[in-house]
C-alpha cells in the first residue's frame, strides 16, 4: 500500500497579526507562549483524506502554519486510500448532510470495506506517532482510524466538519456508521452546536467554528489592477499590461501563469457587473440551481455570471465532481444565447494551490455580489472568505452559513435554497444598490474579524489540546 502523504507545512509568524488585532495581540502572544511550554516534546498530528480541495485542507493550511510558528510540532498527514472507500466516504458525507447521494447503502459490505482500509491506514500511522503525541483526526474518513490510534497510547481528538441543521433517517445512520469507532476519542469538536450528535458524552464535545487566514494567498489584499491582471492571465478576463503577481503561503513572491479551463463565449468585459459562487462541483453547492436562476431571472445585460470550482479531476475524494460538472456544463449549453453569452464556467487548476488561492482571491475581488447556493452546508468558507473582501454575500440560510451572515446586517439569507426568485431579487438588490452593497460589505468583514478568523482558533486550539494532556497526566 502506498505510503500516506506528509503535507509541508510552512511556519508563520503571529506577529502578522499584531497590526491587525491592536490591543489585544499580547493575549494571543500569552496563548502561544503556554503552547510552547506546555506541548514542548510532543507532536501534534493532523490526519484528513486530502492535502487540496475543500474546506478541511484549506481550514488546516490557514491554521497550522501559525501553530508551527509558535514553536509547536504540528504535522499533518493524509493516508492514501482507493476510489472504493472514498465512494463509501461520499455516500457518508452526503447521509450526513441527509442527502442520499449516490442512493448506495451503508451496509456491512461498505462497513467491511471501509474497517479494511483504515485497518491499512492505522498500521502506518502507528510506526510515525509517539506515545506522548496528540492525534487530531478529520472528518468521517478518518473517524474509523479512532480505535487503532488509541490502542498506541496517545490522545485522540476527532473533528466533525459537517452536520445537518435537522437530523433525519440518513444522518443518523450516518452516525450509527461511525458511533463505534468515534465513541473510543477523548474529545468530539463540532463547528455548531445543533451539529452535536446524540448520544455522544457531553463532557467530551467542544465546538469550534473554522476559519480563515487573513494573509494566507487565498485572502491577502490585492489591488484593483492586479485582479484584473490575474483574470486576464486565467483567461477569464482581458490580457492586461500589470502583472499577476501575489505572495506566497512561505512569503516568496508567486505569479499567476496557469490558465483556467473555461467554458464561455467571450471574456469578462472590464465594465461587467459580476456575481460568482466558488465551491467544489457538488450537487449540495447547487452550482446548477444558480445557473437556473441566472437562466430565468438575471436579465440585465450587463450582468455576468462565473461559476467557479477546482479542475473536476482535481479533487481526490470527492469522485461525483466530474459528473457534477457536466451537469452544470449541459445547462449552460441549453442557455439561450445571450444568457450565454453572461455565463462563465470557470474550472482552476489546482497544480500550484497557493496559485489557485491567489486565482479564488482575484475572482471574490473582483465579484460585485458573491452567492453561495447550497442546499446544505457544514460551514462554508466560501462565505467567510468574500465577507473578509467586503463583499455582499447572498446565500441560503442553511447551516454554518447561518452562524457568519446576520441577514440585513453582513449579508443576506435566503430562507429556502430552492427559491431561485428569492436568490434573483437578494442579487438584483446589492447590484442596483451600491451603497447598500457597501454598508453590507464592510460589516461582513468586521463580522469576520471579530469570530471566524483563524488567530481567534488559536486559543481554542491550544486549550484543547492542553486539556488532554492535563487530564492524562
Ligand atoms: N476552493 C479553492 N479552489 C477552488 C474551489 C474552492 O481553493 O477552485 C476552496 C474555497 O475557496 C474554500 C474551500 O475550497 O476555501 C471550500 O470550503 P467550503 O467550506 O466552502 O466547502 P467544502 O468544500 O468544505 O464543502
Amino acid at each position: 500500500m502506498a505510503r500516506p502523504e506528509l503535507v509541508q507545512i510552512p511556519s508563520q509568524p503571529l506577529e502578522r497579526y499584531r497590526d491587525l488585532l491592536g490591543e489585544e495581540f499580547p493575549l494571543y502572544e500569552a496563548v502561544a507562549g503556554r503552547a510552547r511550554e506546555e506541548f514542548a516534546g510532543r507532536a501534534i498530528w493532523h490526519v484528513n483524506s486530502t492535502a487540496k480541495g475543500g474546506g478541511v485542507a484549506e481550514i488546516l493550511r490557514s491554521l497550522l502554519p501559525y501553530v508551527r510558528g509558535v514553536g509547536v510540532d504540528t504535522r499533518w498527514v493524509v493516508p492514501r486510500e482507493g476510489p472504493e472507500f472514498f465512494t463509501v466516504t461520499k455516500r457518508l458525507h452526503n447521509h450526513l448532510h441527509e442527502d442520499p447521494g449516490d442512493g448506495g447503502p451503508l451496509g456491512d459490505k461498505e462497513r467491511a470495506l471501509y474497517e479494511a482500509a483504515v485497518r491499512a491506514s492505522a498500521a502506518q500511522l502507528a510506526q510515525l506517532i509517539q506515545p506522548d503525541d496528540i492525534v487530531y483526526l478529520h472528518d468521517p474518513q478518518t473517524a474509523g482510524l479512532i480505535p487503532a490510534v488509541k490502542q498506541t497510547g496517545v490522545r485522540v481528538i476527532w473533528r466533525c466538519h459537517i452536520g445537518v441543521d435537522q437530523p433525519g433517517e440518513l444522518a443518523r445512520g450516518g452516525w450509527d456508521f461511525l458511533r463505534p469507532y468515534v465513541e473510543a476519542a477523548d474529545a468530539y469538536v463540532f463547528s455548531r452546536e445543533r451539529y452535536v450528535w446524540e448520544g455522544l458524552e457531553a463532557s467530551k464535545v467542544w465546538l469550534m467554528p473554522p476559519s480563515i487566514d487573513a494573509f494566507a494567498p487565498k485572502n491577502q489584499e490585492l489591488e484593483p489592477a492586479t485582479v484584473e491582471a490575474i483574470l486576464g492571465e486565467i483567461g477569464v478576463g482581458a490580457e492586461v499590461g500589470a502583472a499577476p503577481t501575489f505572495v506566497r503561503g512561505d512569503g516568496s513572491p508567486g505569479r499567476v501563469e496557469r490558465r483556467a479551463e473555461l467554458l464561455q463565449e467571450e471574456s469578462l468585459p472590464a465594465a461587467a457587473k459580476l456575481v460568482i459562487q466558488v465551491s467544489r462541483w457538488d450537487r449540495l453547492k447547487d452550482p446548477g440551481g444558480l445557473l437556473d436562476c441566472f437562466a430565468q431571472y438575471i436579465d440585465d445585460s450587463g450582468v455576468h455570471l462565473a461559476l467557479i470550482g477546482p479542475t473536476s479531476s482535481a479533487v481526490a475524494d470527492d469522485p461525483e465532481g466530474t459528473l457534477v460538472y457536466r451537469e452544470v456544463a449541459e445547462g449552460w449549453r441549453r442557455l439561450a444565447e445571450e444568457k450565454r453569452r453572461r455565463a462563465h464556467l470557470v474550472s482552476l487548476p489546482m497544480d500550484d494551490l497557493d496559485e489557485n488561492a491567489a486565482m479564488v482571491n482575484a475572482l471574490q475581488r473582483r465579484a460585485d455580489v458573491v452567492v453561495q447556493k447550497s442546499i446544505a452546508e457544514g460551514f462554508g468558507l466560501t462565505v467567510a472568505e468574500a465577507m473578509w473582501k467586503d463583499k455582499p454575500v447572498v446565500a441560503s440560510r442553511v447551516g454554518g452559513i447561518q452562524d457568519q451572515i446576520v441577514s440585513g446586517e453582513s449579508g443576506l439569507l435566503i430562507d429556502d435554497p430552492r427559491d431561485l426568485r428569492g436568490f434573483a431579487v437578494g442579487i438584483g438588490g446589492f447590484l442596483t444598490d451600491p451603497a447598500l452593497a457597501g454598508r453590507i460589505g464592510q460589516a461582513a468583514r468586521q463580522r469576520v474579524k471579530e469570530r471566524f478568523l483563524a488567530i481567534g482558533r488559536l486559543r481554542e486550539y491550544v486549550e484543547l489540546v492542553a486539556s488532554l494532556i492535563d487530564g492524562g497526566a
